[in-house]
């Protein structure tokens, strides 16, 4: 079973939802928010496996290539470009998709591998965790986390997605049984949360929020649930002991009524996914 975990907007506490779920659980723990992954600090894993992530890209011969064009005119992400007498490639535009080869009649162009990422794996607190890790400036996160959903096919995962309702959250919750959707009780957290609400909804994910920082203010979330009938699944307060373990990179389970507040938490999602 996959269940993503997901906020409309970032710093709403995902990743501290995600890890302390994880450790409670037993589940994997997998972070596909790889441009800036950090439940590896919480879970401090060790690394016992890591990977490169590389996309094809077009290596040009300039002997073969009669300057036709056809790879310029084909790309859809002006990866390439006619300068005089030679073809000039952006390696950072490309995608990867191969047009160019496949249209060029001199097969002047062959492809090579370009590293975007890794991919780590190992153990912690007694879980399997994996993290994909973006290279810096690089724009293509998607290869990463497709190449880290084909390794979670089996047993229950947890899935830390990026924030916000991007392109790789989407990437991220495509084909998982249930979402969890974490917000907080704010103006600003309503209206990304209705955005995410969305989301889900249009994929047909069934899921389910955890109010984070909740304080004299968590009508505001409370109300909308109530009226788009969305089952709440837990409340986290708002308390400077949180802050201060967050800080320091520690589980919030570690502490007596966190670790009760998170076996609450997991025994309504098991409730609502069936999933032991
Ligand atoms: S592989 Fe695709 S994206 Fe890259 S240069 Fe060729 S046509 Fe453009
Ligand atoms: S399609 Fe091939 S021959 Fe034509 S410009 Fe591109 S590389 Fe050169």
């Amino acid at each position: 079973m996959q269940i993503s975990i997901l906020s409309g907007k970032g710093g709403t506490g995902k990743t501290t939802v995600a890890v302390n779920l994880a450790a409670i659980t037993g589940w994997r723990y997998v972070d596909c928010d790889v441009e800036e992954p950090n439940g590896f600090i919480f879970l401090n894993p060790e690394v016992v496996a890591r990977e490169d992530v590389a996309i094809p890209v077009p290596n040009i011969n300039k002997e073969k290539c009669i300057l036709c064009k056809r790879c310029v005119e084909i790309c859809q992400f002006n990866a390439l470009a006619m300068v005089k007498d030679q073809v000039l490639f952006f390696e950072k535009l490309c995608h990867g998709c191969g047009a160019c080869m496949l249209v060029c009649p001199e097969e002047a162009i062959s492809e090579k591998d370009r590293t975007i990422g890794i991919i780590e794996e190992g153990k912690g607190q007694g879980i399997e965790c994996i993290q994909g890790v973006l290279n810096l400036g690089e724009p293509m996160s998607g290869p990463i986390i497709r190449k880290i959903k084909k390794k979670i096919t089996q047993g229950n995962s947890l899935i830390d997605c990026s924030p916000g309702n991007s392109c790789n959250v989407v990437k991220a919750i495509e084909g998982s049984d249930y979402a969890i959707l974490v917000t907080e009780p704010t103006e600003f957290g309503l209206h990304d949360l209705r955005v995410a609400v969305g989301l889900v909804r249009k994929m047909s994910i069934p899921f389910g929020l955890i109010l984070n920082r909740a304080d004299k203010y968590h009508k505001i979330i409370a109300d909308y649930c109530q009226k788009e009938n969305i089952r709440m699944l837990g409340a986290i307060p708002f308390d400077k002991k949180a802050a201060m373990m967050y800080s320091e990179g520690k589980l919030l389970i570690k502490d007596r009524y966190y670790r009760q507040l998170f076996e609450e938490i997991s025994d309504n999602l098991k409730e609502v996914t069936k999933c032991s």
